[in-house]
């Protein structure tokens, strides 16, 4: 998020105002931290923060982004840093803001499906709050363990799920979000008619960062299935591993398919037959 195409000449002037507004302790400027958000998991790559922020609140990020607005100093917002597009690096300088510190889950309304959180909340902490209530939250990346909800909904992760269950933008129904000059906006609800207008939870999703900074998502959560199981199949080729999933991708749409797991069908298990394919990063 950039309130100017180039590097401003004085990208630490709003240093002062932002140790105003949230501390000295949440406002980081030495070689450790400028040294730590320079990068993120994508290899090769790194920035040069000249400051690190870390809010706690929605009215916190709006004040950092008014101030940066005003000081014309470019923002990265960040959730864990797991992204693998360079996403998170601060190529122009500027201000880091982590989000991390939002790591609060709001609510848990089982009786409406739904869980509203702060974007810093880990997704594991999400699927483990919707357990608790017998509830699922479906999408399942490989970095759930440290990548934050915020991240996941501004790169519109995928996951391992994805195919039964959909990925995560298939979840968002609702956004608080701030933009580059401040003003928080809502978009969607929780209520599945909430429709009017244009879908902008749709357009922040994927929107890495460049829109605006989300502050709190709503989520939509399934009645966890009576059981999971995880199976290991081996196939004669990639093209027949292909033909297997393309013959059971029908059991995604089916009623039961959103609350129970699928299981391979003998006649998937007959056209496939046992061979190894070469594993991969699981997306
Ligand atoms: C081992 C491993 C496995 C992975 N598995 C998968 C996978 O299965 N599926 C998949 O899709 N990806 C996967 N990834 C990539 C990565 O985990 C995801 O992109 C994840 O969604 C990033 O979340 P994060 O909190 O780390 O965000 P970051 O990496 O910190 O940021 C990612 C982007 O989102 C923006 N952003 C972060 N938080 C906010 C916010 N609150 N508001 C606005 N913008 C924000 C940042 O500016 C940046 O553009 C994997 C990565 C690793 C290292």
């Amino acid at each position: 998020m950039s309130t100017s195409p180039s590097r401003p000449t004085d990208p630490i002037a709003a240093e002062p105002a932002l140790r105003g507004l949230l501390g000295d302790d949440r406002v980081r400027v030495d070689a450790a931290a400028r040294t730590a958000y320079a990068i993120d998991a994508t290899p090769l790559h790194h920035g040069a923060p000249d400051v690190v922020v870390f809010p706690e609140t929605t009215e916190e990020v709006a004040a950092v982004l008014r101030l940066a607005s005003e000081h014309r100093v470019p923002v990265v917002p960040r959730g864990a840093g797991t992204n693998l597009s360079a996403a998170a690096v601060p190529h122009l300088g500027g201000v880091v803001l982590v989000l991390t510190g939002m790591d609060r889950i709001r609510v848990v309304e089982p009786d409406n499906l739904l869980l509203v959180t702060q974007p810093g909340v880990t997704v594991a902490t999400v699927q483990a709050a919707a357990a608790e209530h017998g509830l699922l939250y479906p999408p399942d990346p490989g970095s759930a363990a440290t990548a934050t909800i915020g991240g996941n909904v501004a790169t519109g992760a995928g996951g391992l799920r994805g195919l039964k269950y959909g990925v995560t933008r298939d979840y968002v129904i609702g956004v608080e979000a701030v933009l580059a000059g401040g003003e928080v906006i809502r978009c969607g609800g929780s209520a599945t008619k909430d429709l009017a207008g244009y879908d902008l939870v749709r357009l922040l999703c994927g929107s890495e960062g460049t829109l605006a900074v989300i502050t709190e998502i709503t989520l939509r959560l399934l009645p966890r299935p009576e059981g999971i199981a995880v199976g290991l199949a081996y196939f004669d080729s990639p093209a027949a591993a292909g033909r297997a999933v393309a013959a059971s991708a029908p059991a995604r749409y089916s009623s039961s398919a959103r609350t129970a797991p699928s299981r391979p069908s003998r006649a998937t298990s007959r056209r496939s037959p046992p061979a190894a394919v070469a594993p991969g990063r699981p997306r």
